[in-house]
């Protein structure tokens, strides 16, 4: 769908301009741009304030040096990331990704696109992101705790619990987090809840771990119930097999469907008799090894290298969990071509401008990134509270209000499309209604 209205375009091009080289930042801002047309019409006074102009600008970028010692004694340099992106309606907050891929224009993607999603969630938290082009793969454990440490001994200055509130993303988990948190409480002698995804022993929040995933499930479980749908006897396909992917299998397994397939950066297995999970968790977050050693003890099961064909395997729903762009306009007629009624992004913007156009012509129902993986930020939301009250909830209340989350982001992103006049568009819906609290609060502010 081309812009049509003269003001977006205007910013646009001054984006582009600005951020060459940046396809992925430009991306993002194209798609929530054409989902705004309708808004800019309706509302000029947002137009007057210069709202979307400063919403397009960082408030700041800080890249940083993060040299390590390895375990031969040699010097590693890597390049950290912290984008603190818009502070509208509360502290920056985003996860902090650990992939070689990782330069500015990914943080800034990602960071941009949470401005939305954190709005969604309801609970008071701005944008931002943060990373290393730093590669875990294949490093010891006292390697981590080395980065780690010193990717913390430079971002402790510009992060605190009521300013910027980093958590996990693709390569920071549990271990990563726990290292991070360790140098943050040394250098600065505090121990405040300036990190989420933290252990249950020092201030994590149960339900934490499984939140995005979980919280995927629910998103997509309401999107079906309102078209007459559900998860019960549906056969799904997940891509990736990290956190998000392992407990989407969980909880859509759990809602009555059949996992048949999941990958890695290296290929995908697909077992006709539904994924083993306890396998696949003792695999991946036990050994940290690769998804393929699944069909050493699966028989029926079978790898495939490369990860793309995932999505040549016949599903009712799939859930891209891995990554960016990774469902591309000819995967995406695959899946139309198979049959699949649903997608439902787990990972961030995993589908290209030209799949997410093959879904709409096909009238699949669509459940995109920003809304439908909100319930990893909306649990670290919770964290927060939890951490700043000095108490902890039980697993069943934080899934609780974690699903009452979901269904509210779900109701927003639903009546937000039907108020301008695109019902069943989950996207504009879920651009429009994240929109719209930041930019009102922006306007508020004044010209900051
Ligand atoms: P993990 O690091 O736990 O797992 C990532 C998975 O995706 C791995 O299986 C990985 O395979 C695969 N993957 C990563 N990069 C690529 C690539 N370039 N090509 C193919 N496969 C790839 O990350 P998460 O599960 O936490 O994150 C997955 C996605 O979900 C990301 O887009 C992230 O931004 C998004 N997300 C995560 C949230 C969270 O709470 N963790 C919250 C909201 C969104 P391999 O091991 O081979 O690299």
């Amino acid at each position: 769908m081309a812009l049509t209205n003269e003001y977006l375009i205007g910013v646009l091009e001054t984006v582009k301009k600005r951020n060459a080289g940046e396809p992925e930042f430009i991306q993002a801002v194209t798609e929530v741009f054409e989902s705004l047309e309708p808004v800019v019409e309706r509302r000029p006074d947002l137009v007057e304030a210069g709202v979307i102009d400063r919403l397009v600008e960082p408030e700041r970028q800080i890249i940083f040096r993060v040299p390590w010692v390895d375990d031969n004694g040699k010097t590693q340099v890597n390049r950290g990331f912290r984008v603190q992106y818009n502070s509208a309606i509360g502290p920056y907050k985003g996860g902090i990704r650990l992939h070689p891929s990782v330069y500015i224009g990914i943080i800034k993607f990602l960071g941009f696109e949470q401005i939305f999603k954190n709005s969604l969630t309801t609970l008071p938290m701005g944008g931002g992101k943060g990373g290393s082009d730093f590669d875990p793969k294949g490093k010891s454990d006292g390697e981590i705790m080395r980065f780690c440490q010193s990717f913390m001994t430079e971002l402790y200055r510009h992060i605190g619990a009521d300013c910027d509130v980093p958590a996990g993303d693709i390569g920071t988990g549990a271990r990563e987090i726990g290292y991070m948190f360790g140098q943050y409480k040394r250098l600065k002698n505090e121990f405040t809840g300036v990190l989420t995804g933290k252990g249950l022993t020092f201030g994590g929040s149960l339900a934490r771990t499984e939140a995005t995933g979980f919280g995927l499930c629910y998103f997509t479980e309401e999107m079906l119930k309102a078209n007459g749908k559900s998860f019960a006897g549906k056969t799904v396909v997940i891509s990736g097999s990290g956190n998000v992917a392992i407990y989407a299998t969980q909880k859509a397994t759990e809602l009555g469907a059949k996992v048949v397939a999941l990958s890695d950066s290296n290929g995908y297995i697909y077992d006709k008799n539904g994924i083993d999970l306890a396998a696949v968790k003792q695999i991946k977050e036990v050994e940290r090894k690769r998804i393929k050693e699944y069909v050493t003890t699966h028989p029926d099961a079978v790898y495939t290298e490369g990860c793309s064909g995932i999505w040549s395997i016949p599903c009712d729903i799939a859930l891209p969990c891995a990554t960016q762009n990774e469902i591309n306009k000819e995967s995406a007629e695959l899946l139309v071509k198979n049959g699949c009624f649903a997608v439902s992004e787990g990972a961030n913007m995993p589908s290209t401008p030209e799949a997410i156009e093959v879904y709409l012509s096909n009238g699949l129902l669509y459940g995109p990134a920003k809304a439908a993986n909100a319930g990893g930020v909306a649990t670290s939301g919770l964290e927060m509270s939890q951490n700043s009250a000095r108490l902890s909830w039980t697993f069943e209340e934080v899934d609780a209000k974690l699903q009452g989350i979901m269904k509210s982001i779900f109701k927003s992103c639903d009546e937000a499309a039907k108020e301008y006049g695109l019902e069943g568009n989950y996207m504009a819906g879920a651009n429009i209604a994240g929109f719209l609290k930041v930019a009102e609060a922006m306007k508020a502010q004044g010209c900051v």
